[in-house]
């Protein structure tokens, strides 16, 4: 049996990850469920998965689960913050880490997983925007298993011929004939809106994804493209190549989630119906294959595909990201922070939508870029990014 420890269980790729998990019970046992501070959610599923472990970050909401879990659960062990987070990252029971937290919290406990060498199935794709040369480090250092969970980067490693990642440990994209990555995006719920059309849209209408149904802060940063930004980053880091060869193609149907264009002409694409169980499936079990639940791909019902250029002049996160990574450093740790504010932001209606790009390359101006990619420096660079962002949100208000 495989021990998995979800990160972020009651999140959707946390909840994806176990009905997966759920069609495979020979296989795999739920070792540790954790969440932030959704007691009744996580109460639930340790009902039904008896994990060894419940981890709340919130420690009032540990000790509130725990009373709840006694009577029904005293198997259970309870632990809360972020040291429980770290723990049933290494636990030894644990061999396979879902880091299914979304956001900046994810960083130390998937850290902690690769440090471990353990499988380490990145959905928190913010991690290794805030820290790639860390993490990419441990992962090496450690002999960690890397599997993306995003889409377009399972997409990519599918589509290459490697055994694992990073792909330094087999020469590199010039060693494998690869000459460029083609990054697929639907473009969100905006694509065709004209800009003027977007200064007031909605938390709601940013969140009503067209094609992927997924948590609140991503589907806003699919709206913006900061999305489609980070994960130029989290592609460069996973690949090993420069921003120059990552480009980003539009395909509103969600159908090709990226591709990889040989040397000698070849493009190879993984295409499927848009739902993250397919890639979460896919890293579970690979190098094998097992059922996801994820319905076959009907190319007559699809019946065509589109591709596009994106238009940087409505969507600047694309070039804030760019940016970022050409600036190097701790620059891309605080593109991380301040879009995780602005978006917190937008969706307490404190600003408006069009002001998400604006607060994030206020700070990109504002705090100084650090060399250094010591822990220290990313902390340090997201904690600054965090103050001078919350006082770029107050300076534009609604
Ligand atoms: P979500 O908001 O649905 O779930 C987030 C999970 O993280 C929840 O379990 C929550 O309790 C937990 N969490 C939140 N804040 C926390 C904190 N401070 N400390 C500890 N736990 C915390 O998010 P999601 O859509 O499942 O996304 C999770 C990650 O996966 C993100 O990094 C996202 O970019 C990435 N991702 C998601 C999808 C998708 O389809 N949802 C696709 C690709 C990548
Ligand atoms: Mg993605």
């Amino acid at each position: 049996m495989i021990g998995l420890a979800l990160l972020g269980s009651t999140g959707s790729i946390g909840v994806n990850t176990l009905d997966v998990a759920a069609r495979h019970p020979d296989r795999f046992e739920v070792v540790a469920l954790t969440a932030n501070r959704d007691v009744d959610g996580l109460k639930t599923q340790c009902e039904r998965w008896r994990p060894r472990y419940a981890v709340m970050a919130d420690e009032d909401c540990a000790a509130a689960l725990d009373t709840a879990l006694r009577p029904i659960c005293p198997e259970v062990t309870v632990l809360g913050g972020a040291s429980g987070l770290e723990e049933v990252a290494r636990a030894p029971e644990t061999d396979y880490v879902m880091a299914a937290i979304v956001g900046a919290a994810g960083l130390l406990p998937t850290l902690a997983a690769a440090r471990a060498g353990k499988r380490v199935l990145l959905a928190n794709k913010e991690a290794l925007v805030m820290a790639g040369t860390l993490f990419m480090e441990a992962v090496r250092a450690n002999g960690a298993e890397l599997l993306p969970i995003d889409s377009e980067h399972n997409a990519i490693f599918q589509c290459l011929p490697t055994q694992c990642l990073p792909i330094s440990s087999r020469g590199g994209l010039d060693h494998l004939g690869v000459r460029r990555i083609l990054l697929t995006a639907s473009g969100g719920p905006f694509r065709t809106r004209p800009l003027s059309a977007l200064r007031h849209v909605s938390p709601d209408e940013a969140c009503a994804h067209p094609n992927w149904v997924m948590g609140r802060k991503i589907s806003v940063d699919s709206a913006t493209l900061m999305n489609k930004g980070l994960e130029i980053v989290e592609a460069c880091w996973l690949f090993d190549t420069g921003p120059d060869r990552v480009v980003v193609v539009l395909h509103p149907q969600s159908i090709v989630h990226s591709l990889v264009e040989y040397t000698d002409g070849s493009v190879l694409a993984e295409l499927g119906n848009p739902d993250m169980r397919t890639p979460i499936a896919h890293a579970l079990a690979w190098p094998e294959r097992i059922a996801s639940g994820v319905a076959p791909l009907d190319l007559f019902t699809v019946a065509r595909l589109d591709f596009e250029p994106p238009d940087v002049t409505r969507f600047p996160c694309l070039r804030l990201a760019r940016e970022a990574l050409a600036a190097g450093g701790t620059a891309t740790a605080v593109l991380n922070a301040s879009n995780e504010v602005a978006v917190a932001a937008f969706l307490d209606r404190q600003l408006s939508f069009l002001d998400i790009p604006a607060v994030v390359e206020d700070t990109l101006a504002r705090v100084p870029n650090h060399a250094g990619s010591s822990l220290e420096a990313v902390l340090t660079a997201d904690a600054a990014a965090r103050i001078a962002a919350t006082s770029a949100v107050r300076a534009r208000p609604l």
